[in-house]
């Protein structure tokens, strides 16, 4: 690495990640419209229905961003991350539509938490696996808000790098490692189970098993507890708020996906700053 001032660092990695920002944004768009175009296209195979003719919706990288209601296709000046939208006032250069806050806030999230990701690891191969972590967190998250999925094309590959990086090992050990993806995924499940029998009702998906198992395969099964009760924390904080301000039915799913990113992000960012602080606090040490 050339050796640069961290703060230059730290700045590359806020450009890069609103960048990236850019790209989840289409990847929360379009991942989820191609997995359903994909399951009709099995399912009439299977029920072996006449297969209509439905377009394809477009590729995630290869085809162009346009508006999503005048279909014109966007230029490089109205692609700029955040800025455009800020200078636009969220319209559509040709047809005044509105366009979602979805856009900004995810280039400004990914640009944040991919500085603060470089400013504590550093330009280093930690470092960039902290960002692939942390962008892969912030679609799956986004795409849960959005659809109520977590979609399988995003929370194994994260399963499979956590298992691979124990093996240099960057975070954790390799037994750690599987330990930790292992109690991940059966730890939810067996929450799941419990609740189903115990109400009928289904609290979470599979999904959540996975991301679960992904993390614990990331940071090992010390890390998994505090992940459960700091995305239990953050869900009652922002659910709550939400059912205050009205924003949220009380009946309706809520998506717990994004809190289990949001803690496994905090942990592997802060995990044990905030356990000694919170001993600290109590008075165990
Ligand atoms: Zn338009």
């Amino acid at each position: 690495m050339p050796d640069l001032p961290l703060i230059v660092w730290i700045a590359f990695a806020g450009v890069l990640g609103m960048l990236v920002g850019s790209f989840l944004n289409v990847v929360i768009l379009r991942l989820p419209e191609r997995m359903a175009a994909g399951w009709r296209q099995e399912a009439s195979e299977m029920l072996e229905l006449e297969v209509e003719v439905t377009p394809t919706p477009p590729g995630i990288v290869r085809e162009p961003s346009h508006c999503p209601q005048c279909k014109h296709r966007l230029s490089a000046l109205d692609n700029i991350p955040l800025f455009s939208w800020l200078l636009l006032r969220g319209h559509c250069r040709y047809c005044q539509a509105r366009i979602s806050i979805q856009y900004p806030l995810v280039e400004l999230l990914s640009g944040m938490l991919s500085a603060v990701i470089v400013w504590k690891f550093g330009p280093s191969w930690i470092g960039l696996a902290g960002l692939f972590l942390t962008w892969t967190l912030i679609a799956l998250s986004g795409i849960d808000f959005r659809t109520q999925l977590l979609p399988d094309q995003l929370t194994l590959p994260l399963l499979w790098l956590g298992l691979l990086l124990a093996l240099l090992p960057m975070f954790v050990t390799a037994p750690a490692s599987i330990i930790g993806a292992a109690i991940g995924y059966l730890s939810l499940w067996s929450v799941y189970w419990v609740f189903k029998l115990l109400t009928g009702k289904e609290g979470m998906g599979y999904g959540d098993f996975k991301l679960l198992a992904a993390l614990g395969a990331w940071m090992g099964p010390i890390s998994l507890l505090p992940i459960i009760l700091l995305s239990s924390l953050i869900g009652a904080l922002i659910g709550g708020g939400l059912i205050v301000l009205r924003r949220h039915q009380r009946e309706l799913p809520m998506p717990f996906g994004p809190f289990i990113a949001a803690a496994g992000w905090v942990w592997f960012v802060a995990g044990p700053g905030l356990l000694q602080g919170y001993m600290h606090l109590t008075g165990l040490r």
